[in-house]
């Protein structure tokens, strides 16, 4: 691939678009908070404002700036937009990596005003810390509120202040009440419209995904942030070998196993020669097609995707091509370009190597739907003080049951499934064996499961 002589003084050409997380407890509306950004900016904006990858939406400075009014002036912006990825919770968070990282570049924290901090928002906020990802906490659920009663058309914030005033309201309590709880975890916060620099503040930015109340306001901070944090981390070189994260692998009509995947740097065309974390080995293999969804095209039909020649960071993309099926959801997808192919092995082999979980000689088993969320299992196991004998990605097989089988402590002759069904006949093996099955999709309710079922055992042992 020769270089190109494209003018390096107009670097705003090279910089990518941030990518973004939505994370926070179960129920406290990270769905709705997406569905609402994609069905706002489809209202607002011309056809094509928004546009709908594999796995993420992309939001457009210019759709950002529609929505916001006066408060996103696109002259004081080179950042193209914000990319969301599509799938909400810290599960995916954490088991979406990049660069040793994660694959979100920022994050946003809905928590319910009502509700205040959860299990699930306290662990957010740990892999946030651990990651050095910047976030903005996005408080839920105004609408429901007392004392929560904006005049049509203002804006969020003038309405808030215009409460604030009064004593008794509700929301100004809970939102208060925001603040400590990040204090607490050592995050110093204030109303977004009050923090002057975003430095070393967290923007609590109050709104309802369900009527839209807020969300320009989160966006804008969201774009602000960016600028001011994010612009250095976000050149890149557009024509550079295609790096990216592997979201899903997938089985497709007529494509057999394809790889959903956000790339994050370069560029990715048909015909390159790609790189795959697998279960076993990294997969080398040849891009047969690039797909995305087609605009407006019925979920049931058989014309969802249409070809397109070649992709640019940063955006979500289907990739077919052969030899998919043992590729890991969570694991690297590279690029072969300007090095060998044995380097690029390498380099997704040092990649995966990462992800080590310590193993102990007596301990349970653990399967989990993708590398990170291994990860995330083994973290909470070792705080737990569980140990493991073996820890895999996949479904739950026979092979794992005779594994489990061999731990000498009744206790530990356990699996623990995170996100992974149980295959037909490994469910025969179950039920002739005494090893039992935890799964859940929630690490730490999975945690607490099996630490009742042991103090249950050794209660009935004494
Ligand atoms: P998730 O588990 O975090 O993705 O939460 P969901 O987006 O599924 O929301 C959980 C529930 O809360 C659903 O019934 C939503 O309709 C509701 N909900 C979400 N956001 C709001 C909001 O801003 N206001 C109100 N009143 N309900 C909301």
């Amino acid at each position: 691939m020769s270089d190109t002589d494209a003018d390096t003084t107009t670097d705003a050409d090279a910089l990518r678009t941030p990518i973004v997380a939505v994370l926070g407890h179960v129920d406290h509306g990270k769905t709705t908070l997406l569905d609402r950004i994609r069905g706002s900016a489809v209202q607002e904006g011309e056809a094509g404002a928004i546009t709908q990858h594999i796995g993420a939406t992309a939001v457009p400075l210019e759709t950002v700036s529609e929505m916001a009014g006066a408060l996103v002036d696109p002259d004081d912006f080179d950042l193209p937009g914000l990319l969301f990825i599509d799938t909400p919770g810290h599960h995916s968070f954490s088991t979406l990596r990049a660069r040793g990282g994660a694959l979100a570049d920022i994050a946003v924290l809905v928590v319910d005003v009502n509700d205040g901090f959860q299990p699930q928002t306290e662990e957010a906020i740990d892999i946030l810390r651990r990651t050095g990802t910047p976030f903005v906490v996005a408080a839920n659920k105004v609408d429901t509120t007392p004392g929560w009663n904006p005049q049509e058309g203002e804006p969020i914030q003038r309405s808030l202040e215009a409460q604030s005033d009064r004593a008794e309201s509700r929301l100004n309590e809970n939102l208060y009440e925001l603040i400590g709880d990040l204090s607490d975890e050592g995050f110093s916060a204030d109303f977004y419209w009050r923090v002057q620099d975003f430095q070393g503040n967290i923007g609590i930015v109050p709104l309802s995904a369900m009527t839209g109340e807020g969300v320009p306001d989160l966006l804008t901070v969201l774009m602000g942030l960016s600028q001011r944090f994010l612009k250095s981390e976000m050149s890149i070189d557009v024509a550079g070998p295609g790096r990216g994260t592997v979201l899903e692998v997938k089985e497709e009509r007529g494509f057999g196993a394809t790889l959903d995947a956000v790339l994050y740097d370069g560029v990715i065309r048909t015909g390159d020669t790609i790189v795959v974390g697998g279960q076993y080995d990294p997969i080398v293999t040849e891009v047969r097609a690039l797909l995305q969804p087609r605009p407006n095209a019925e979920m049931r039909t058989e014309k969802r995707f249409e070809k397109v020649p070649e992709v640019a960071a940063a955006a979500g993309v289907k990739i077919a091509a052969p030899d998919l099926d043992e590729a890991m959801a969570g694991a690297p997808v590279r690029v072969v370009r300007d090095q060998t192919e044995e380097e690029v092995v390498a380099e997704v082999r040092e990649e995966l190597a990462e992800i080590e979980v310590e193993t102990a000689e007596d301990g349970v088993v653990v399967k989990a739907d993708t590398l990170g969320s291994l990860e995330a299992m083994a973290n909470a196991l070792e705080e737990a003080e569980i140990p493991i004998l073996r820890a895999e990605v996949g479904d739950i097989a026979p092979r794992d049951v005779a594994v489990a089988e061999t731990a000498n402590e009744e206790t530990h002759r356990v699996i623990l499934g995170f996100n992974v069904d149980v295959l037909a006949n490994a469910e025969e093996e179950l039920e002739t064996s005494d090893v039992r099955l935890f799964a859940d999709d929630v690490i730490y309710q999975l945690v607490e499961e099996y630490e009742e079922y042991v103090d249950d055992l050794q209660r009935s042992q004494q």
